[in-house]
């Protein structure tokens, strides 16, 4: 069997020439994209799918975390983060009494309100997000292109110049002074010849998936975290293990095949005025490669099995849930981890820990070590910070190729630390970095690698991003 083909030589016809291209429209594109857009760039945004939002909007991801405070009583989530998470909560019809701290209670410490460091989730409406983030873009002039995917990039030498899209219009190019990878997968990075990492240091074997749904009729107490233990309610939610037993009996029966790992049932809100309808997180996906088709399929194959058995066990085992049925589920298997770009800083397990500064710090993290099990059975392991730490603006700029950022997941970091600054609204703080840099570069005339990180720093403070007031 031929192992490959050659494609012919071909003309592609340029649909734009833009200022910067931003690729993928999840929470690191869309806070690009605006950054960009708001500094009077012309920016084009392409996105796969018909909407915007990632994980968000693809996976149902609707558990905004990191609302906390520095050690100074200032907010992290500042910025285009806070401005549209705040919105399309207040457009879900809730605001962020909606949910309690999950954590705060074991660490005594004040939650978000009390301007603490307890961690906080806000919940929001994941199809309010499709729309709030529409119209953002349209008031910012950004220009969208949806059904659209980014294949390769075009590269003169190290350079790139812009990128190859496909769509129902067959294959045409995007030209652009400067290209912004918020794929989540880094696949224009990758592809343009940047070094990058798949996985756990050791084994190479990335966080599992998820595949969320949503069920109606679930009664269970509202606005829980998780379908949480009456007999443990001394702990917090999420270290619960009511059903473990359940769930045990359920396998015997042959009930729970599908799934041969530990399992946590979180049953989320969507609208604050109906805690009946809740999005679930009861699948693992384990051992996918997120860059490979065929893993894919069986992912996304194994989770709606996943699905079937998920629900017959809330209606059999889960008091309130008897009459629960199946509304819904979300377009794709959530990822957690896939590649992640080496730049010119890799951020470590150890900068997280310690709270490290630096001196081109663009996002201050502060969401927990939330490391699910990549290669064996157990669930996950949780570690609470102490102290923000800082995510750097090298992170976001790959070694070896010029006029290229990255943000969102894929950014420079290790197996560990991305267990943190992979949450949402650090996505949206990275990407909003990336694009106000990309402004920059093109305003100072020089490389984005090159951007003086004071200058970068004082355009994001004055868009009211918290970036540590000086090392
Ligand atoms: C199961 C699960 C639970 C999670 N729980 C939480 C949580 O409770 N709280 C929290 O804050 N975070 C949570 N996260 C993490 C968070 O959702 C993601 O890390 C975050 O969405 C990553 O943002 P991103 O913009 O980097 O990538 P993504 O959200 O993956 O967005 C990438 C976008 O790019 C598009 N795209 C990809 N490739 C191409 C291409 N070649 N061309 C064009 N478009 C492309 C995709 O369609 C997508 O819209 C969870 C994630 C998962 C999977």
């Amino acid at each position: 069997m031929r192992q490959t083909v050659r494609e012919a030589a071909r003309e592609i016809p340029v649909r734009w020439t833009t200022d910067i291209l931003v690729c993928g429209g999840g929470p690191a594109g869309v806070g690009a994209a605006l950054a960009a857009a708001r500094a009077g760039k012309r920016v084009v945004l392409i996105e796969s799918y018909g909407f915007l939002g990632g994980a968000v909007t693809n996976a149902g991801i609707n558990g905004i975390g990191g609302w906390q405070h520095d050690l100074d009583g200032r907010p992290l989530v500042t910025g285009i983060a806070q401005e549209l998470i705040t919105e399309v909560s207040r457009e879900s019809g809730g605001d962020m009494e909606q949910v309690r701290s999950v954590f705060a209670h074991r660490h005594q410490r004040p939650t978000y309100r009390e301007g603490g460091l307890g961690c906080y989730w806000l919940n929001i409406n994941p199809s309010m997000m499709k729309i709030v983030l529409d119209r953002k873009m349209e008031a910012a002039g950004v220009q969208l292109l949806y059904h659209c995917h980014a294949v390769y990039p075009i590269m003169d030498g190290n350079v790139i110049q812009g990128v190859y899209i496909e769509s129902k219009s067959g294959r045409e190019a995007i030209l652009a002074e400067i290209v912004i990878d918020c794929t989540g997968d880094g696949d224009i990075a990758f592809r343009a010849g940047a070094e990058s990492w798949m996985g756990e240091e050791e084994t190479g074997l990335c966080q599992p998936g998820s595949l969320l749904f949503t069920v109606a009729h679930a009664d269970v107490p509202p606005l829980n975290y998780s379908l949480g233990a009456e007999d443990e309610s001394h702990l917090p939610p999420l270290e619960r293990n009511r059903y473990a037993g359940a769930i045990q009996r359920a396998r015997q029966r042959g009930e729970i095949v599908e799934n041969p790992n530990e399992l946590f049932c979180a049953a989320t809100p969507i609208q604050a005025s109906d805690p009946h309808i809740r999005s679930v997180n009861f699948t693992r996906l384990q051992k996918i490669d997120a860059t490979d088709v065929e893993s894919l399929t069986a992912a996304e194959l194994s989770g709606r099995r996943q699905v079937l058995e998920a629900v017959s066990f809330m209606r059999r085992y889960i008091r309130g849930c008897e009459e629960a049925y199946l509304l819904y589920i979300q377009p794709q298997v959530g990822i957690r981890e896939s590649r992640r770009i080496r730049g010119e800083y890799v951020l470590t397990k150890e900068d997280v820990l310690s709270g490290k500064r630096f001196e081109d710090c663009v996002c201050r993290g502060i969401y927990l070590l939330d490391i699910h099990n990549a290669s064996g059975v157990a669930n996950s392991t949780l570690h609470m910070l102490d102290q923000p730490y800082d995510i750097p603006f090298r992170a976001l700029v790959p070694c070896g190729v010029e006029n290229l950022l990255v943000a969102g997941r894929c950014i420079s970091g290790d197996h560990t630390a991305l267990a943190s600054y992979r949450i949402i609204s650090h996505c949206i703080q990275t990407g909003q970095a990336a694009g106000t840099a990309a402004a920059e570069a093109l305003d100072s005339h020089m490389r984005v690698r090159n951007v003086d990180s004071t200058a970068l720093k004082r355009r994001l403070e004055e868009a009211g991003c918290n970036v540590g007031s000086g090392v």
